[in-house]
């Protein structure tokens, strides 16, 4: 199991929450975001889901699965994860989720998964699909178990990403539809490791090779949210963004 230190305060159990400004506010209403709880570091992306302001819920089972909008697939083990999977009869209900355009997101051990080939993977090991990439399991070596370094990543602002690699994976090999967010940068201590892809997004899947759940950064699971909120509606100036206003918006 990843942990390093707990980035969110004492007694933070990320559980469910209401919207901080109310509910009602995005069009048709707050979104919930699962959060595959098989195994892995569950809590602290809960955590990181409550903080973007969206209803964060655990996933063990179908019923669960088939109420959640989206779902993240955390880090920890994907062998794992996978047997799980088919122990919970989840393996094929999300592939289909997914292939239907679920937004999902995977840190680590949920990129792999999510990707359509793994190098170094068991033989047992079952794909979720969504990524048309090539992920290398344990790609950083497995003396070295982790890793840092400053990540630009597309689509967050505001400077780079503490990128924190664990057993990390990285992608050998993107398709075409695969957008490449952020590489290790070349750099000496990179070694090995420079200019390799660890974050790709396509379409509505997202992954990251690093564990933003663990530093406290919240962008990336920011980036995961507006992507499960979609495009918000243009808002005349003075006018609360109510449900009437947003559909004027829309019809502008
Ligand atoms: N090496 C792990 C795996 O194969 C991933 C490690 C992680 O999620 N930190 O699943």
């Amino acid at each position: 199991m990843c942990s390093i230190s707990h980035p969110f305060p004492p007694g933070h159990k990320g559980q469910s929450t209401e919207h901080p400004s109310g509910s009602g506010t995005y069009p048709g209403g707050m979104k919930t975001v699962g959060v595959l709880a098989l195994q892995g570091d569950v809590r602290e992306h809960l955590a990181a889901l409550v903080a973007c302001g969206v209803h964060a819920v655990p996933v063990r089972r179908r019923a669960e699965l088939d109420a959640v909008d989206a779902l993240v697939l955390p880090g920890g083990e994907s062998t794992t994860m996978s047997r799980l999977l088919e122990t919970f009869e989840l393996l094929e209900p999300l592939r289909v989720r997914i292939a239907e355009g679920m937004p999902a997101y995977g840190s680590c051990a949920g990129m792999i998964l999510l990707a359509a080939e793994v190098i170094d993977g068991r033989p047992d090991q079952r794909q979720l699909g969504g990524l048309d990439v090539v992920v290398r399991r344990n790609a950083f070596g497995r003396q070295v178990d982790s890793f840092e370094s400053d990540l630009d990543v597309t689509g967050v602002e505001g400077g780079p990403v503490r990128a924190v690699f664990i057993r990390a994976p990285w992608v050998e090999k993107v398709g075409d539809r695969v957008e490449v967010l952020a590489s290790v940068p070349r750099r000496m201590e990179s070694g090995d490791a420079a200019g390799r892809i660890v974050a790709v997004r396509q379409g509505m899947v997202l992954a990251t090779a690093f564990h933003p759940e663990l530093t406290g950064d919240g962008r990336v699971h920011r980036l995961f949210c507006d992507m499960v909120r979609g495009p918000r509606p243009h808002r005349a100036a003075g006018r609360l963004p109510d449900a009437r206003n947003a559909a004027e918006g829309e019809s502008q």
